[in-house]
């Protein structure tokens, strides 16, 4: 008798299981997949201060001389200007 029960809860599980995965699966293609945003190639560009690794399109650009630097933040920015500023003036 034991079994019995210990059957139907593991079948309601499973059901139960099935129920969310079923809702889920309708709850994303209820949105569409023309609704899905498109695949974000993040492309990952060096700040040349800090040394650290960000998004090309959360990146702060600053161009230079046709160059293209990139930063994580207008601090790093600031220090890039502040550091590669004299060298400039003497070249
Ligand atoms: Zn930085």
């Amino acid at each position: 008798m034991h079994r019995l029960i210990l059957f139907f809860l593991i079948l309601f599980a499973i059901y139960y299981l099935f129920k969310r995965w079923v809702r889920g699966f309708f709850g994303q293609t209820r949105q569409g997949p023309e609704r899905k945003p498109p695949p974000i190639i993040d492309e990952l560009v060096k700040d040349p201060v800090c040394g650290t690794y960000v998004p090309k399109r959360e990146a702060i650009v600053y161009g230079k001389k046709g160059k293209l630097y990139y930063f994580c933040s207008k601090e790093c920015l600031e220090k890039f200007k502040k550091e590669s500023g004299p060298k400039d003036n003497e070249a």
